[in-house]
């Protein structure tokens, strides 16, 4: 097997060999008589004979060689091939060029001029790497046939100028093939351009691409990118028209041929499009009972008219020459929208064929119309559709709810125009709508406010998870409202109330309102149906965030701040008291024996007593204080700018009222009491701690002086005005 494989591929080698050594054999042969200008003595009288057979053999053989390789045209497998492969004809080639030329009388024939439109096509037709070896070829074979032995008489003289003209050739030819390669490159890509240009051209006439959705698209408002889609319709349809009617025009020899479109009150009749020779046509609208239109327009019918009057034809202001007149009613389904009319000055009244006529045209009409009318919604669905994908992008990217309320205003506003719009919270255990975002007319003062109107419609769409009303249209509202009877939206016809729906649960409502009807079509109550739901789910996504954040920063029994907020408020509030100069008063408290009410009354029971005195102190303080749930039952309390009479003041308040209160349990009712530690900054310490340190001091003395009183740091505890047991 590998025996004959690799006799195999030694066949192919020799064969390969063999060929490209016959070219080059042949090449050589040939130069060498030319050298001897044997070819040339094949032409003299006597030559001597076996010269000559040796040239013609070889002249022969060189023949066959160049017609094979022309012939058979093989192609290579590799560029470095298929340059070599050129070379080896291009030498072949001017081997028999040569070889011509010798036998024909050498370097001063005639038919010399063979030579250079041979270099010119080596040269032009190949790249250069392939052609300068060819112009050199040219060049030696050309130093042969002057310089040989057998050189013809006078060659020798007239080399220089052959080589400098093959050189020049040679040059020209690769200068002139490059500048038109380059033409013709530039060429291309004009005319590439060009076609690119006209296709987009028409794909806007055909309004495949719209103008407006164009790069600048962004800029543009609603309003204007509608008015631009209406403008572009417009213009079609009134080309196809025109091209309709005149054409109608030429191939019935009509006179006149005009469409009169009714107005909206079905009164008048407007022109719309005309193509005539008539000199004394009427402008502005016609009444549509004058005249002929009277009879088309009543019976629905075609007429036709033999030599009609002049005060039947109202469209005519003059006298005007009319032999024939017909006239077809434009119907759009069963509704008239119009009428076609056409007249002749002379001839015959028009044929029924040529009113059937008529009657296609103005169907004809009517779809172009109607397709234009289609072409524009497509239009306007495909930009709102864009617009909706950008916003629901932006709805997805909302972390905080402020971004969630703009993201959602963004993508109503990219599916319809809109006169107000706005969300509230539903908060279930209470049953109150929040409003948490309102913007446009009626939305002033609506912020904040919480509503709990069962009949309002916010409160029907949250009972029965369905949008409302279900057409968008705001019928009855004089009677209905979206929140309850203060909010003061009103005057729209359109109105949409979504709810915020994630799964099952009712986080809100989405609302949003037009002055003019129709606003909210039924596929645009569809894309703000998605809006709503992504709205819902970025809301509960920001109400997380929003809680993790309260959960990280209060105390889940009581809901007062936790221990480590307290201390970092504490610091800041302590920074801005250093920069502005004021006081600040740290309360600290402890329920006094409170380890016995958890053991006689239960732990539950001991919490409950925790949240109420937590409830006491927030009620307490101001927005500005800090009110923090400091340990297990101590709570602590920051004053901004108070000092030590008043942080009594307030600490006496705060422990009379939870002396006041009555706790129930299952065993009976009890009271409890509270001491107080009170420290004053900068009176009593500048850094936070020593502050902190000192309310614990004056606490611990309140302990050791009784219990259910207030001390003062710097002060020894007086006797509580009304010592109770903390235990009743
Ligand atoms: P004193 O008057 O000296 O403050 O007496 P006391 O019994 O209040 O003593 P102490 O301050 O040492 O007791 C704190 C008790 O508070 C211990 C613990 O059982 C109770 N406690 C701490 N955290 C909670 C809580 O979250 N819920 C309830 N029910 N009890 C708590
Ligand atoms: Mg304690
Ligand atoms: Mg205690």
């Amino acid at each position: 097997m590998r025996a004959r494989k690799l006799f195999a591929r030694s066949a192919f080698e020799f064969r390969r060999a063999f060929r490209a050594f016959w070219g080059t054999a042949l090449v050589l042969g040939v130069v060498a008589l030319l050298w001897r200008g044997w070819f040339f003595d094949l032409r003299q009288p006597g030559a001597d004979y076996a010269r000559g057979v040796a040239a013609a053999l070889l002249a022969g053989a060189l023949a066959i060689k160049v017609a094979a390789r022309v012939l058979t045209g093989e192609r290579r497998r590799s560029p470095r091939r298929e340059m070599l492969s050129d070379i080896e004809l291009g030498l072949l080639l001017l081997a028999a060029a040569y070889v011509f030329l010798s036998v024909l009388g050498g370097t001063t024939s005639s038919i010399y001029p063979l030579i250079y439109a041979l270099v010119s096509f080596l040269v032009t037709f190949h790249p250069l790497k392939t052609g300068a070896p060819l112009a050199a070829a040219a060049l030696g074979f050309e130093a042969v046939m002057a310089f040989g032995p057998g050189a013809a008489p006078g060659a020798a003289a007239s080399f220089p100028a052959h080589a400098g003209f093959i050189g020049v050739f040679a040059v020209l030819n690769v200068a002139f093939l490059h500048a038109e390669v380059a033409r013709q490159r530039r060429e291309h890509r004009k005319r590439l351009e060009a076609e690119v240009q006209s296709m987009r051209e028409e794909a806007r006439d055909f309004r495949l691409i719209s103008p407006a959705l164009a790069a600048e698209s962004r800029l543009r408002t609603r309003a204007e990118e509608e008015e631009k889609l209406s403008q572009g319709s417009i213009e079609t349809i009134h080309q196809q028209l025109l091209h309709a009617i005149e054409l109608l025009r030429h191939a019935l020899g009509l006179k006149t041929c005009a469409l009169l479109w009714l107005d909206g009150t079905g009164e008048k009749l407007k022109l719309k499009e005309l193509s005539t020779t008539a000199q004394n046509i009427t402008e502005g609208a016609l009444p549509a009972r004058a005249g002929v239109f009277a009879a088309v327009l009543k019976e629905g019918r075609s007429c036709v008219l033999e030599s009609p009057r002049p005060a039947l034809l109202p469209y005519y202001r003059g006298p005007e020459e009319v032999a024939a007149f017909v006239g077809v009613p434009v119907f759009e389904g069963k509704t008239l929208r119009g009428l076609l009319i056409g007249d002749r000055a002379k001839g015959p009244a028009f044929t029924p064929s040529e009113s059937q006529l008529f009657v296609s045209a103005a169907s004809q009409i009517m779809r172009i119309v109607q397709s234009e009318r289609v072409f524009q919604a497509v239009e306007r669905s495909k930009h709102e559709h864009e617009r909706f994908y950008r916003a629901s992008t932006a709805l997805n990217r909302a972390l905080t709810l402020e971004e969630v309320y703009a993201a959602a205003l963004e993508g109503a506003r990219g599916v319809c125009d809109f006169d107000f719009a706005a969300i509230a919270a539903f908060d279930e255990r209470t049953g109150r709508h929040t409003v948490s975002m309102a913007v446009g007319e009626g939305s002033e003062g609506l912020l904040g406010t919480q509503h709990r109107d069962p009949a309002s419609i916010a409160s029907m769409v949250v009972k029965n998870k369905l949008a409302l009303p279900a057409n968008g249209e705001w019928r009855e509202r004089h009677e209905t409202h979206i929140f309850d009877g203060r909010d003061r939206v009103r005057g729209f016809e359109s109105l949409y109330v979504l709810p915020l729906l994630v799964k099952d649960e009712v986080l809100g409502t989405f609302a949003i309102a037009a002055r003019r009807p129709g606003a909210f079509s039924s596929d645009r109550r569809e894309m703000l149906g998605v809006v709503a739901n992504q709205v819902a789910i970025s809301m509960q996504n920001g109400r997380m965030v929003q809680s993790l954040e309260e959960q990280a920063t209060t105390d889940g029994l009581t809901g007062l701040l936790n221990h480590r907020t307290f201390q970092e408020r504490l610091q800041v509030m302590l920074g801005r008291a250093d920069r502005h100069n004021f006081r600040v008063a740290v309360l600290l408290t402890d329920i006094d024996h409170f380890k016995k009410v958890n053991d006689t009354y239960g732990h539950p029971t001991g919490d409950a007593v925790l949240r109420r005195v937590a409830g006491i102190l927030k009620a307490s303080a101001r927005k500005i204080d800090i009110v923090a749930r400091y340990g297990g039952e101590e709570f602590a309390l920051v004053l901004e700018g108070t000092d030590r009479a008043g942080a009594r003041q307030l600490a006496e308040r705060i422990r009379e009222e939870v002396a006041l209160q009555t706790f129930e349990s299952g065993q009976g009712v009890f009271t409890a009491t509270l001491s107080l530690g009170v420290a004053v900054y900068p009176d009593d310490g500048r850094a936070k701690q020593d502050v902190i340190a000192c309310a614990d001091k004056a606490l611990y003395a309140a302990k050791h002086g009784g219990r259910n009183r207030t001390v003062c740091h710097g002060e020894t505890s007086r006797e509580a005005p009304s010592l109770r047991a903390a235990v009743g």
